[in-house]
């Protein structure tokens, strides 16, 4: 059963086309990622699913019936700003959203503890990751059957990031069916079963992260590290190449002829190289294939 589907979805702003013909099918207990960069459209994606926002053209379907009002109560939705009142404590706001929501109130103890929440503190007091888990729990008041998260651990530091995925995994282990929005590979690759990669309104490619790797045949990944020097004089000759904190990907087809051209265009340009290797494929580099540039 597709918990999810979504055909041919297009929305405008004015002149901005935001999604351009969107088609997807997300199954019933999966974990399904939407990968892209700023500007993507993943957002408008999820709002149109979780917020009612208005669309041009598609069909959208949950659990088989249209969207609507009656199929919203099967969605639980974790934006990424807070949404808890800051004057609240962690209870209050629970309490305050269940009312909202006309959802029960003999669950708010067992989420405080599952989240290993401060139920007295006020949310202001919160650090990041709490807001965070805060909203989650403010989710799943009414028990949706479906999650949707957008960015979840956008701006959290390592071990907050690391709780709200496991959290996010346990949901998927009770059967509910999560779809997340990001531009953190990592995140994608760590939590989803299957990955969209969306670009510019429209979704590139579709499939697991090793489906997806796959689809860069047989390109091989040179890495290499260093204080480097001459990365624009390289790209005319390698044109698939991004660099990220410091650290060079290079995609090419042969590395045997490659990796001494790459060296020697760098080190004739002032570089001093560290460490060379040839690597696996990440997901970046699909997208840098795809697209012919990076994810961020
Ligand atoms: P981000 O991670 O930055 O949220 P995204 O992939 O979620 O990116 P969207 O927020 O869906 O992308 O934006 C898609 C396009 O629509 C962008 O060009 C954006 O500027 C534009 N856009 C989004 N919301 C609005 C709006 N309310 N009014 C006008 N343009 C908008």
């Amino acid at each position: 059963m597709n918990a999810i589907e979504i055909k041919d979805l297009w929305k405008s702003y004015g002149d901005v086309k935001a999604l351009r013909g969107v088609s997807l099918e997300i199954k019933e207990g999966e974990i399904f990622a939407l990968l892209g960069p700023n500007g993507a459209g993943k957002t408008t994606l999820i709002r149109i699913l979780a917020e009612g926002l208005g669309y041009d053209k598609g069909e959208i379907r949950i659990f088989g019936e249209k969207l609507s009002k009656k199929t919203a109560r099967l969605i639980g939705y974790v934006p990424q700003e807070s949404i808890a009142y800051d004057l609240l404590t962690v209870k209050e706001n629970l309490e305050f959203y269940a009312d909202l929501y006309d959802a029960p109130k003999d669950k708010i103890d067992a989420l405080i503890e599952r989240f290993e929440l401060p139920a007295k503190k006020k949310a202001k007091e919160l650090s990041g990751g709490f807001k965070r888990r805060l909203n989650l729990a403010i989710s799943l008041l009414y028990d949706p059957k479906i999650l949707i998260l957008d960015e979840p651990s956008t701006g959290l530091d390592v071990p907050s990031r690391r709780k709200l995925w496991e959290l996010i995994e346990s949901f998927k282990e009770e059967g509910k069916t999560i779809l997340l929005a990001t531009h953190y590979m990592e995140e994608a690759e760590a939590l989803a079963d299957r990955i969209a990669i969306m670009n510019e309104g429209k979704v590139i490619a579709i499939g697991t992260a090793d489906e997806l790797k796959a689809l860069i045949g047989e390109e091989s990944i040179i890495q290499v590290e260093g204080l480097l020097k001459g990365i624009e004089k390289l790209r005319e000759e390698f044109p698939k190449l991004i660099e990220k904190d410091g650290i060079l990907r290079i995609q090419v087809k042969n590395p045997r002829e490659s990796l001494p051209r790459i060296v020697e265009i760098l080190i004739s340009q002032g570089s001093e190289i560290k460490g060379v290797k040839v690597e696996e494929p990440t997901l970046e580099d699909v997208f840098l294939k795809l697209t012919g540039r990076g994810l961020e």
